[in-house]
């Protein structure tokens, strides 16, 4: 084509696809803006120069990483503004951007630094303004002392089955406080943190629809650390059981409030919809952030078996040279940006207020979590037996990655919501 012609192809394109005509508002790209990469850049700064040195430390030690989550409170990265800011991106990219890169570094410590998140997600999801104003801050804390926040749904027998909680939640009308009473299973944060918000039933007999979000205050008596538990992975986050034993908290500490609490409630009697349910709330909104955390640590894998492949040579040949282990990290690559895809799908419809008509948050978690427990796999296998020990990090990456099939929602929930969301059908 002449350059006449290809300017006249440009323009016929510019016109059809409205680019090039700024009126038309934003139009589809996948190039990150400047604010973005520049974001991304500065947690994968701290994620290369602070954290990555530190996994195998905290690993081993299996404690939260108070030293390295005050790194973070320091340059800004631990703080309601960061979080705050990484939300705000009109993309909603930048969130599972921030998280990815951070989890890159590491996923324990990772966790360590965004557990409290998921905390603050049920606040800022459910809080009035006032309630997001005192609580949220408190989360954090300050770098001089930075605190930590625990999210508390699951309990022994409510995992997958969120309807069956049984910590209840009284009103005490006399003092204007709420009683609560059970125990809660697995948080992460569970007993070390400032702020817990905890899901509790205000009605056993609505099952999940019965449910109500409420924060209990740093030192409530009554809320106590259960057993630490030990784990395979995401060592350095901290996971206990938490016991609320006629923990007593103020009514103001209901999050929405007690009069749309009790609206809701009588809508359910009723018979009609209810559109919240406290834990689900929370999930729904998380799930591509999480999806993107398991998207960091199978990304670190794939890297480091890519460089280890070129290195090591048998045979008189670097591996990587034989097609069984140059088509493994061909695939590793392919599913991690298939699932980045998805990830970044779910993230833009979530922050622009598009339902997730296909359970599309649940794909992008679903897809995220099993790529990472795959790929961190073959990364063990393309290391051999070097890959098998504590001395390469392929290992604690997969003990990492396996999570990310179980929690927010194992992979069979996750397809059960898919499959329930495309047929109509109550699939069991
Ligand atoms: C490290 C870690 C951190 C965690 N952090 C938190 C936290 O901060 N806050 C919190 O509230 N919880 C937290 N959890 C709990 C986590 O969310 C639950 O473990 C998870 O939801 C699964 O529940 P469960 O372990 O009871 O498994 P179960 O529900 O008992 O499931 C066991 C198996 O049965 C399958 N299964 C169950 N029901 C069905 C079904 N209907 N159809 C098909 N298969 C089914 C599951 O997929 C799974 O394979 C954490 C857990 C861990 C391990």
């Amino acid at each position: 084509m002449s350059d006449s012609s290809t300017a006249e192809a440009e323009q016929l394109v510019a016109e059809a696809t409205g680019n090039g005509s700024e009126a038309d508002g934003p139009r589809f790209t996948l190039e990150l803006n400047q604010d973005q990469k520049d974001i991304k850049e500065w947690v994968h700064g701290f994620a290369e120069g602070v954290v990555r040195p530190a996994a195998e430390e905290w690993d081993e030690r299996e404690e939260t990483p108070w030293p390295v989550i005050q790194e973070a409170a320091k340059i800004g990265l631990y703080s309601f503004e960061a979080l705050g800011q990484f939300w705000a991106d009109e993309t909603g990219l930048t969130l599972p951007i921030a998280n990815e890169e951070l989890f890159w570094g590491d996923a324990g410590i990772g966790m360590a630094i965004m557990g409290t998140s998921l905390a603050v997600a049920a606040i800022f999801g459910q809080g009035t303004p006032e309630q997001m104003g005192e609580w949220i801050p408190q989360c954090f804390g300050d770098a001089d002392e930075p605190k930590v926040g625990a999210f508390c749904a699951s309990e022994p027998d409510a995992g997958s089955d969120v309807s069956a909680i049984r910590t209840t939640a009284k009103y005490d009308e006399a003092k204007d406080e709420w009683v609560l009473n059970g125990q809660k299973a697995w948080a992460t944060n569970g007993g070390i943190a400032s702020v817990h918000v905890v899901i509790a039933s205000v009605d056993r007999e609505l099952g999940s629809r019965g449910h109500a979000a409420f924060v209990v205050p740093p030192g409530t008596k009554g809320c106590e650390q259960g057993a630490k538990v030990k784990k395979h992975g995401l060592r350095a986050s901290h996971t206990a059981d938490v016991h609320l034993d006629d923990c007593r908290v103020p009514g103001a500490c209901l999050l929405g409030g007690k009069e749309k609490l009790d609206e809701r409630l009588a809508r359910v009697r009723e018979g009609k919809r209810s559109k919240s349910q406290a834990a689900m709330q929370t999930f729904e909104a998380s799930r591509p952030t999480v999806g993107a955390q398991a998207l960091g640590i199978a990304r670190a894998a794939y890297e480091y078996s890519l460089e280890y492949a070129k290195e090591r040579r048998q045979f008189g040949k670097a591996i990587i040279e034989n097609q069984a282990i140059a088509f493994a990290l061909a695939d590793m690559k392919l599913e991690i940006d298939a699932a980045r895809l998805l990830v970044w799908r779910a993230a833009w419809m979530g922050r622009n207020g598009h339902k997730f008509e296909n359970a599309e948050g649940s794909m992008s978690k679903l897809k995220a979590g099993e790529v990472a427990v795959w790929a961190t796999e073959r990364a063990i296998q393309i290391l051999g037996g070097n890959g098998y020990t504590r001395e390469y990090p392929v290992e604690r990456m997969h003990r990492d990655a396996k999570i990310y099939t179980i929690f927010e929602g194992t992979s069979e929930i996750q397809r059960l919501v898919i499959s329930r969301a495309i047929s109509g059908v109550h699939i069991k």
